[in-house]
């Protein structure tokens, strides 16, 4: 495969929000996705600084990805009380947060925002209408503006994550793939989410991670191609429906050891299966 069409979530590989696009850009990534940032960034004086840092290291930013103070994602009741849209008191709050991130985008030149919405609640829960009402509101900014809004994928079972997408019934909506969240949320199998999702599909995240095995216990992420994640199995059903970047994403590990985990993802795709891309054409391969 054609390493240019390996990424990374630029904050995995340097926490330094600053530094973050240089150091990716010296490991030779052409193509990233931007980690969220706290909130005061937004419309504060780091705002000017991180454009001009994205901006000097000349890489592609495919997809920003919207985030929110005093989310935790520590275990599955911190995730349910503090992350996403789902939260009716921090709704209106967050969804101002997600619009600043639309300008930022544009500034640029990314052509999406992507955002985990949380535990999405029954379509009976009477609060399953303002929810859509406020992501049409987020979609409807975005389309304003050409972006996508792309939803992480693995918090519920792909046909749920379906419906909702549906009933919001915007055409800018969208997907980023991730299929180490389904094990790690026990929610989905990611070669059968993949199959439901596929239409939908508009971004990847390269991610690996083993299932708890117990209802309302998360797994555990692993580094790429030690998880349960079938890589050369999911990787020739993406040849046929996605030609975009793969991103990779590696978040709990030690500092020490995440930087090292994403170069050997890398190597590992860059080596794996190089006649999957067949129908992409001989300009991807090495
Ligand atoms: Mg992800």
């Amino acid at each position: 495969m054609n390493p240019d069409r390996i990424g990374v979530m630029v904050n995995n590989l340097e926490p330094d929000r600053l530094r973050a696009f240089a150091a990716a850009a010296q490991l030779g990534f052409k193509v990233v996705h931007t980690s969220a940032l706290p909130e005061g960034w937004l419309t504060g004086p780091e705002r000017a600084q991180y454009i001009a840092a994205a901006r000097a290291s000349g890489l592609t930013i495919h997809s920003m990805f919207v985030g929110f103070d005093g989310q935790s994602y520590k275990d599955m009741d911190s995730i349910r009380r503090t992350v996403g849209l789902v939260i009716p008191e921090l709704r209106a709050h967050r969804r101002g947060v997600a619009k600043r991130y639309v300008s930022l985008a544009r500034e640029l030149g990314a052509p999406s925002l992507a955002m985990h919405l949380g535990f999405l609640p029954s379509a009976d829960n009477p609060d399953y209408e303002p929810l859509l009402e406020a992501v049409r509101n987020i979609a409807d900014c975005c389309a304003s503006e050409d972006l996508t809004l792309r939803f992480e994928t693995g918090q519920d079972p792909a046909e749920v994550l379906l419906r909702f997408i549906e009933n919001v019934d915007r055409a800018n909506l969208g997907v980023n793939f991730d299929p180490a969240n389904f094990m790690l949320y026990g929610t989905d199998e990611p070669v059968h989410a993949l199959g439901i999702l596929a239409p939908l599909l508009r971004g990847v995240h390269c991610k690996d991670a083993i299932a708890s095995g117990q209802s309302g216990v998360l797994g555990s992420e692993k580094p790429l191609g030690m998880g349960e994640v079938p890589w050369p199995e999911l990787l020739r059903e993406l040849e046929g429906c996605y030609a975009g970047p793969l991103v990779i994403e590696r978040e709990t590990a030690d500092d020490a050891y995440r930087g090292r985990d994403i170069i050997s993802a890398r190597m590992l795709l860059t080596r794996l299966h190089p006649g999957l891309w067949r129908s992409l054409g001989p300009a991807l391969y090495d």
